[in-house]
């Protein structure tokens, strides 16, 4: 049977190499083409011997999904795109001044089921292997190429619970970030969680500091569990000190994501709240309008909420920004995208 390359970490090729009796440096050549030069194809691998690449070909395959939709609005480019078992994921490539970004989906669905997030809604389905991961990526790359840009980050942002695949988001991390791979630094990778506790102690280990993103959502366990469900297993009182640890160990501020709901988390009694928790930590806080999602009652503040919010934190000393998404007609918030597509085309 043959395996997606891209699934196979520099260990496991470097082992693949020497069983079949080839160097050590066969893993830096083959890694160059496939996310580097953006080659997909073993027979133009030109610097391999002709019986090298006649190997590969048997063993391996390289599986870059099929995009079946592509929505382009103002700075934001939402993709949808089909993996080998017809399951869909997304991810958004996002244009700013120079800068490219693409959020990666990291699982088929989700299983957290936070009360405003669509992907919510659709349960969890399965794990996205790191090699469903990085063609993502590769696929954003090689698009940005044609155009002669280049992708500067990767955001783990899109639909799924990255800290709830592990093993594989870590694998697809460590071929983006080393050099022989595609080579992003780690203070150009960002990782967003629900919290998951045990996870983000394990990820403090790691030897790649990348910016952890927490949603928040909250700023009390009574909101946060009706908001953020998983908060009852993993409450703030244990959830923010493994922040403060992740921080301290990896030399990062911890990015807290709070998505705005009107009347619901965006009054000052609220932000008071929040300036409570977060005041003279390494926090920085990610002000999110809300995407409407037809299910849930809530209702996106208005621009003198949201701006009123985000001054009274900026008084009180926080770091605060304002993503506004320009995606929003497009729906590139988390899931909506593949949920209006299939009820559309009923695929
Ligand atoms: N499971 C991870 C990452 C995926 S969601 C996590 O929860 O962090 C990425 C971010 O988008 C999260 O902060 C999430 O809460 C937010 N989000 C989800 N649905 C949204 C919506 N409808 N509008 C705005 N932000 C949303």
């Amino acid at each position: 049977m043959k395996n997606n390359i891209l699934s196979f970490d520099i260990d496991q090729l470097t082992q693949y190499f020497k069983d079949i009796g080839e160097a050590s440096y066969r893993v830096n050549q083959v890694m160059d083409w496939i996310y580097k030069k953006m080659v997909w194809e073993f027979y133009k691998m030109t610097n391999l011997p002709i019986k090298l690449r006649e190997k590969l070909e048997e063993d391996f395959y390289i599986y870059i999904p099929k995009v079946l939709n592509k929505i382009e609005e103002y700075n934001t480019i939402k993709v949808l795109f089909q993996l080998e078992d017809k399951e869909i994921i997304e991810a958004v490539l996002i244009s700013h001044k120079n800068r490219r970004t693409l959020c990666v989906s990291t699982q088929v669905g989700c299983s957290f089921r936070c009360n405003f997030c669509a992907t919510g809604l659709m349960g969890f389905k399965r794990n996205l292997s790191s090699g469903e991961i990085l063609a993502q990526i590769l696929w954003a790359k090689n698009f940005l190429f044609e155009r002669g840009e280049n992708l500067n980050n990767v955001v783990y942002m899109g639909m799924g619970e990255p800290l709830a695949n592990y093993e594989e988001v870590i694998k697809s991390i460590k071929i983006l970030n080393s050099p022989i791979g595609i080579g992003i630094g780690a203070k150009h990778i960002s990782l967003s969680t629900v919290g998951l506790v045990p996870q983000i102690y394990k990820l403090s280990k790691e030897k790649i500091p990348i910016t952890l993103a927490i949603s928040l959502h909250a700023p009390d366990n009574e909101l946060r569990n009706v908001l953020v469900p998983i908060n009852k297993k993993y409450p703030l009182e244990e959830l923010l000190p493994a922040c403060w640890y992740y921080s301290e160990k990896m030399g990062r501020r911890i990015s807290f994501e709070y998505v705005l709901l009107e009347e619901i988390n965006d009054t000052i009694e609220m932000a008071e709240k929040l300036v409570n928790l977060l005041k003279n930590k390494p926090a920085h806080v990610n002000l999110i309008p809300w995407n409407k999602v037809s299910e849930f009652p809530w209702k996106r503040p208005s621009i003198l909420r949201i701006k009123k919010f985000e001054k009274f934190l900026k008084d009180k000393g926080i770091n605060v920004t304002l993503r506004i998404s320009y995606g929003e007609k497009i729906k590139a918030g988390c899931g909506q995208l593949r949920g209006e597509f299939i009820g559309r085309k009923k695929i």
